[in-house]
């Protein structure tokens, strides 16, 4: 239930309502926009009066909410919600490229894709360091000493750093990691999700390889029931009968969520194709369709790459990407 107060309720009326709703059991978010408040109400409202809280002097109007994610909804929150990164932002108007390889590999290997996809316009350097593969006999990850490295390409490049969590006892580990990726294939884990909602670092969550976009939002708000506010969607590419490519990307998600939600929705056009050369054009539409950012998969070498190669762009690939994804950015800003 989302509550819309009038322009001028004061300070002692909205905490005095917030304490009423409080002593009935509700938990009440309140969303202070230029020019309204609104209190989102979440809990068992039916023993609530919708007719005399609307009767109130400072209310304007009370609404149900009948979608089953309350934090995550834009209902209860119509301001595009913008999430920090260190310096960065993310959401409303602010738009990231987050470039890397799948896996990190080696020293050499991140630090010298960080240093050319920072050159040509990344501002997040991804790379997973615990792998979820579908066989247990394919490299899995350089684990600890993955993370090690990639922190050691944020002190040497300054960008922060996006990488994959598969379990909540490795959170230690990410103490210093500056947003944590949960997979597709961890979306509904929801242990997981309980654990990061409990600390406030922006969390990327992908969309399950099957999983709707309610689903997706639903997961969100685990995260958001814990009190971490500061997630960001990712669409990745969802299981359909077409083969050609090794997922179907869901673009329209990125219109439908802005439409449910006020998260930032990134793309990931590298899952989504699995074809580099398929990234580009993905990677343009997502721009035009509105979302707020973009990882990319980069490789130094992407014939040896130990992990989604063929997916996976040169730097050469990333940095015409990245021109090209600015060129649709202007075009939708005029
Ligand atoms: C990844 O980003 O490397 C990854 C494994 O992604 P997803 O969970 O979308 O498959
Ligand atoms: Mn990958």
């Amino acid at each position: 239930m989302v509550a819309v107060l009038k322009q001028n309720a004061t300070t002692e009326q909205i905490d005095n309502l917030t304490k009423w709703l409080e002593g009935r059991g509700l938990s009440v978010h309140i969303s202070k926009g230029e020019s309204y408040t609104i209190l989102g109400l979440i809990g068992d409202t039916t023993q609530i009066d919708t007719e005399l809280l609307e009767g109130l002097e400072m209310v304007d109007s009370v609404k149900r909410v009948s979608e089953p994610f309350k934090s995550a909804n834009r209902k209860f929150h119509p301001e595009d919600s913008i999430i920090e990164i260190g310096d960065l932002k993310i959401g409303g108007p602010h738009f990231q490229m987050m470039a890397g390889p799948c896996s990190v590999e080696s020293a050499e290997q991140i630090l010298s894709i960080a240093k050319s996809v920072s050159a040509s316009g990344a501002a997040i350097l991804r790379g997973g360091a615990f792998k979820p593969r579908s066989s247990p006999y394919d490299f899995q990850g350089l684990k600890a000493d993955g993370i090690e490295l990639l922190l050691e390409a944020k002190k040497q490049t300054g960008m922060p750093i996006v990488t994959e969590i598969m379990n909540a006892n490795h959170l230690p580990m990410f103490e210093q990691v500056d947003v944590i990726q949960v997979g597709a294939r961890n979306m509904q884990n929801f242990e997981l999700l309980k654990e990061l909602g409990m600390i406030r670092k922006p969390i990327l969550l992908k969309r399950g390889l099957a999983s709707t976009l309610q689903e997706l939002l639903m997961s969100a708000e685990y995260i958001m029931a814990g009190g971490n506010r500061n997630i960001i969607l990712c669409e990745r590419g969802i299981r359909t009968f077409e083969t050609y490519t090794r997922n179907t990307l869901d673009l329209s998600a990125v219109p439908m969520l802005r439409e449910l939600t006020h998260l930032p929705v990134v793309i990931d056009p590298s899952h989504a194709t699995g074809a580099a050369r398929l990234v580009k054009p993905m990677a343009m539409a997502a721009a035009a369709a509105g979302a707020h950012g973009l990882i990319i998969e980069v490789h130094n070498d992407p014939q040896n790459a130990l992990c989604d190669g063929a997916q996976s762009l040169t730097p050469e690939q990333f940095a015409d990407v990245a021109k090209n994804v600015r060129r649709i950015r202007e075009v939708i800003a005029e």
